[in-house]
C-alpha cells in the first residue's frame, strides 16, 4: 500500500519549489519525493511535519501499528 499524495504548501528543500512534493509510506517509513528535481528523502520537511493533514495521517498509522488486545 503506497498511496502517493501531494503535500499542499510544502517547499522542496532541494529546489525550493512549492507543491512539488509527494509523500507516501513504504515499509512503515515515510518517503518524500519531489517531482520537479527528483529529490527524495525519508523524512518530511519541517514545514510538512507541521501540517495538520500529515499529522492526522501519522496518527492513523500509529493506531494501526499498536493494536490493543
Ligand atoms: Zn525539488
Amino acid at each position: 500500500m503506497s498511496k502517493k499524495r501531494f503535500i499542499a504548501g510544502a517547499v522542496c528543500p532541494a529546489c525550493q519549489q512549492q507543491d512539488t512534493l509527494r509523500w507516501w509510506v513504504e515499509n512503515e517509513v515515510e518517503k518524500v519525493e519531489c517531482v520537479a528535481c527528483h529529490h527524495t528523502d525519508t523524512r518530511l520537511p519541517k514545514s510538512v511535519e507541521d501540517s495538520q493533514h500529515v499529522a492526522g495521517t501519522a496518527s492513523e498509522q500509529v493506531i494501526g501499528i499498536f493494536k490493543p488486545e
